[in-house]
């Protein structure tokens, strides 16, 4: 029985993967505390106003498939819906959902406050307590200590971080929020290696200051289709839907952008920390694309009766008049009033290459970090990595073993093999491009690779689960009803055929043979009498995935296959890398350093030759011919 002081897991930062991390946790049925600056902002969105993007949308849709909370709130709180990349290839295609911002914060609180047994302490965590390598506890700046031997550190872009707009310079992890001092240190004589990134974010106009006439609407789909699986609300979507709008940036803009740039710290020097380059700031944008006449601008409304206005494109954080005067040169923003003005922040992230494929610490067991703080950038990258800590702590708390993903099973695991391989020198995104089998990866199939997982570890609803299982059968049933249903080339299917400019039929063909025609889709089969009345859009959908692209998804297959006889082979904790023959120095010293707990992950690492990888398998079988015959 645990005593009124102490948790299982206590999870520090109620930002994205703060929430995810204390509510898988939880979930798992362990006794979890969260520990926050400010219990009214947990699940603040520091930035945009939205969830989900190219790659990111997988990222919340495996989230949510593993019974995590992202996707059931954005759908709570979504006010446009779109699917990206809609007419491509569905490796690429990815949902992405304007929010309300302050309703997404109030949610998330609302659910988490609804939490049985749930705890949240306001309060700053100073320093993280351990003995002989394990985490006992946690102390905070009052003094008081709270014991557990699981901690998960999500602290975001708060430690130690200062504001920046122009040569104006505060402390503060985000506008509105003090930074947090002390737990650098502790992380510090922990053993992590800190280094300073850096971030940035537009400015926020009122919307009743922006001529909208002269502006492009970008509307939301017309068939929005809910974040979440498992959505179930009365009504979708729950809030009215708004349009976005265009505008772009133009020479005058550039040229007091130019004109300026040594006022903006990032290059007169005032901030040392390293931005995310795929994010970069206007002022970057106008330096290194020189040659470019506008970059496009997105304004999106930051709630329904919010009058905040995000101008997503022009993250900035030049002085406030220099900001002034370049927006008032955007069309349709001649005379835009000001909220907020752009600032970038620095702040204190960990080296990831000192994490383990569960984001638990190399060197202090029970201590795990997750989140911007690891080098990464984004919602989505947070919270996939908050739910991994979360769910490790809460095995970890018991000594019930690991979970990991591997790069085949979901971008989680793509995002988490790179980050504690690589590290990153720049705030970490994610792309597809990242991913070595993205036609495996997709958006659509997340529920079915990830949430058998999710029920197993008790963070998916076993309600949520019957419905997983009747989509399964479903898909298995429509799949056999396609396979037996045949077309036969009678006159009345090749006048339809002719009428299509389709080649007309020699023979019968079998209906998902059919299907795998470019030009044919569900609708074709059910006008040539297919009957699938009784099966929904996305059951539809992922059939005809699975059938279209069965040649590709099955070369995937193949490849990993092939990778993955050696892949999870494990790297005995013990293993002196000195007494490997044929390794150079630089490889041997490498390996020393990061320390990779598979083969798969040692030849993923920078500098690893195939000869190397094969050096070590050579190595390990004669230990273990040896050990057998000894
Ligand atoms: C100015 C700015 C610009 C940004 N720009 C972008 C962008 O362009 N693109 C993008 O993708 N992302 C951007 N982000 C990043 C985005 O906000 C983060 O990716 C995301 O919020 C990270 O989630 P997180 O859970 O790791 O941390 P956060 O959301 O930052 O949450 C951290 C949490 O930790 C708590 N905390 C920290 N230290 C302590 C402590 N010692 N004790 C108790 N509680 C503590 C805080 O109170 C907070 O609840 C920006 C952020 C800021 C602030």
């Amino acid at each position: 029985m645990l005593s009124s002081n102490e948790w299982e897991v206590i999870v520090i930062g109620g930002g994205h993967a703060g929430c995810e991390a204390a509510v898988a946790a939880h979930k798992m049925g362990r006794k979890t505390l969260m520990v926050t600056l400010n219990p009214e902002r947990i699940g603040f969105m520091s930035c945009n106003p939205a969830i989900g993007g190219l790659a990111k949308g997988q990222l919340v849709k495996e989230i949510d498939a593993l019974g995590g909370v992202m996707g059931m709130n954005t759908d709570k709180t979504a006010i446009q819906y779109r699917v990206l990349n809609a007419s491509k290839g569905p490796a690429v295609r990815s949902s992405r959902a304007q929010c309300d911002k302050p309703l997404y914060a109030l949610k998330m609180q609302e659910f988490l406050g609804n939490l049985h047994g749930f705890e949240i302490l306001r309060g700053e965590a100073a320093e993280i307590l351990e003995e002989s390598g394990k985490i006992t506890g946690l102390r905070m700046t009052d003094g008081s200590v709270l014991k557990t031997p699981t901690v998960v550190v999500t602290s975001g872009t708060f430690l130690a971080a200062i504001m920046h707009t122009g040569e104006k310079k505060e402390e503060g992890g985000r506008q509105g929020d003090q930074a947090a001092k002390s737990l650098s240190g502790s992380l510090s004589s922990l053993g992590f290696r800190l280094r300073r990134l850096k971030t940035g974010t537009p400015p926020r106009l009122h919307r009743r200051s922006i001529d909208f006439s002269q502006l492009t609407p970008q509307p939301g789909d017309e068939l929005p289709r809910a974040f979440s699986f498992y959505y179930r609300g009365a009504r979708f979507p729950e809030l009215p839907q708004v349009n976005c709008y265009i505008t772009h940036t133009n020479q005058q803009v550039h040229d007091i952008i130019n004109e300026n740039i040594h006022l903006s710290p990032m290059y007169s020097g005032a901030i040392t920390g390293i931005g995310p380059r795929y994010c970069p700031s206007i002022e970057d944008k106008v330096k290194k694309f020189s040659d470019k006449e506008k970059h496009q601008i997105f304004l999106e409304p930051e709630g329904l009766d919010v009058d905040e206005v995000y101008v997503n494109g022009v993250s900035t954080s030049l002085p406030a008049d220099v900001q002034n005067k370049f927006i008032h040169k955007i069309n349709g923003l001649e005379s835009a009033e000001f909220i907020r003005y752009g600032y970038a922040v620095e702040y204190d992230a960990v080296d990831a290459r000192q994490l383990k494929a569960t984001l638990e610490s190399k060197d202090v067991q029970g201590l795990f970090c997750a989140g911007q703080l690891n080098g990464t950038s984004g919602y989505e990258e947070a919270a996939g990595q908050g739910l991994i800590a979360g769910i490790n702590a809460a095995l970890r708390s018991r000594d019930e073993g690991t979970f990991t993903l591997a790069r085949h099973e979901a971008y989680i695991g793509v995002m988490i093999d790179d980050l504690v391989l690589k590290g990153s020198d720049e705030p970490y995104r994610m792309f597809t491009s990242r991913a070595e089998y993205r036609l495996l990866l997709r958006e659509d199939n997340a529920d079915l690779r990830l949430s058998e997982k999710g029920f197993r570890l008790g963070i998916l609803s076993s309600e949520n689960y019957r419905v997983f299982e009747q989509k399964c059968e479903t898909i298995e049933r429509g799949r056999k009803d396609l396979e037996a249903f045949f077309i036969y080339p009678d006159s009345k299917t090749n006048e339809w055929m002719t009428e299509k400019s389709f080649p007309v039929l020699k023979d019968r063909i079998a209906g998902d043979v059919f299907l795998r025609r470019p030009q044919i889709g569900w609708a074709e089969l059910e006008q040539l009498g297919l009957k699938s009345e009784n099966l929904d859009l996305a059951i539809k959908e992922q059939i005809e995935i699975q059938v279209k692209y069965a040649g590709y998804i099955q070369r995937d297959l193949d490849l990993l296959e092939g990778m993955r006889k050696h892949e999870n082979q494990g790297l005995p904790d013990s293993l002196d890398y000195g007494l490997v023959p044929g390794l150079s120095n630089e490889i041997r010293n490498r390996l020393k350093e990061v320390r990779p707990e598979t083969i798969g992950q040692m030849s993923r690492l920078q500098g690893i030759t195939p000869a190397a990888v094969a050096n070590l398998m050579i190595y390990l079988k004669m230990q273990s011919t040896q050990r057998k015959g000894a």
